[in-house]
């Protein structure tokens, strides 16, 4: 409840600091639907870019829970590292790219350079299911690992290879993390973040490759309805949490450990063997026909030092015997 009551404050307060800045003239804001686009003078094309990639996206996501944003939420778009950490007051790991606030309608995007720009319309996505998420669970809790798991799979859809082969670097590395763990996501390391999201992803991607999103939607609904996790996988899926981790971590094992073969470093090291191995036999064949061509010419040289001379044909001969 403290936790909940800090979060508020600190919304209004953000929301006071953006209306002071737009008053000032330094912000902009535009609506569209609704959206309500907060964001630094002179950057309406961005704007522009993030409704277009993200309209598609956004209809199917919608489309799943059967609900759309009834009410508006408010997007800063954020350019600076040091902006984005300044409005939350450091508190925030530093691999975060974003952050949603459902209660208070909320996403805060930062966009600081060409590859978050690229990855904007996918991270705003993300943020816009996690508000889509709370309010189908009417502010129910869930637990981080389906939160973001959810938030992953419909921004993005299955894992892509290159995510798998990480996931198959933790898997023979027997570093993978319990999904239960990723309750403390927001102390993780960059990469132990990453790999929980993949993970996270991975662990929903599943439940929909096996079981089908209508199931998921059912037991999404379970959890709207204030059933525990457990009772919710019971009445859904007919076994529980544990029975569910279980069969992922058999899916993933069978299907992604072999993916370590394609890391980038196993081929480097190959590709440096084959060339080690090539320059070796290259030295070899070239020693092989040098001392092949010595022993012709030695045994040209003989032939031409000791000639098979008839003995009768010359006396001479007679004097080196
Ligand atoms: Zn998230």
């Amino acid at each position: 409840m403290a936790k909940l009551s800090k979060i508020i404050i600190f919304a209004t307060f953000l929301i006071y600091v953006f209306c002071s800045l737009i008053r000032a003239g330094s912000l902009q804001k535009v609506t569209r639907g609704n959206f309500i686009f907060i964001y630094p003078k002179g950057d309406s094309l961005l704007v522009e870019y993030l409704l277009k990639e993200t309209d598609k996206p956004l209809q199917r996501v919608e489309s799943f829970f059967y609900e759309s944003l009834t009410t508006p939420v408010t997007i800063l778009i954020v350019k600076s590292d040091r902006a984005f950490r300044a409005y939350f007051q450091n508190k925030i790991p530093e691999w975060s790219q974003a952050i949603a606030i459902p209660r208070e309608r909320m996403i805060v995007l930062k966009l600081s350079n060409a590859d978050q720009i690229r990855k904007g319309p996918q991270i705003l996505v993300h943020e816009v299911v996690h508000i889509l998420v709370y309010d189908h669970l009417k502010g129910a809790g869930i637990p981080t690992w389906l939160n973001e798991g959810l938030a992953e799979y419909f921004s993005e859809g299955n894992l892509s290879l290159q995510k798998k082969i990480l996931l198959a670097d933790a898997i023979v590395s027997n570093k993978t993390i319990d999904l239960m763990a990723m309750d403390t996501l927001f102390r993780f390391s960059t990469a132990k973040a990453r790999l929980a999201y993949i993970e996270a992803q991975s662990a929903v991607a599943f439940m929909v490759e096996k079981y089908g999103l209508p199931k998921l939607k059912q037991f999404l609904d379970y959890l709207a309805r204030r059933k525990i996790l457990d009772d919710a996988f019971k009445l859904t899926y007919h076994f529980d949490f544990l029975d569910f981790e279980i069969q992922w971590n058999e899916y993933i094992y069978r299907h992604y450990r072999y993916l370590v073969l394609l890391r980038f470093e196993e081929w480097i090291f190959a590709f440096i063997a084959l060339l080690f191995l090539m320059a070796v036999l290259a030295v070899y064949l070239r020693n092989k026909k040098k001392l092949k061509k010595m022993q012709d010419e030695e045994d040209s040289s003989d032939f031409f030092e000791y000639p098979d001379w008839d003995e009768s044909d010359s006396d001479e001969s007679d004097e080196f015997r």
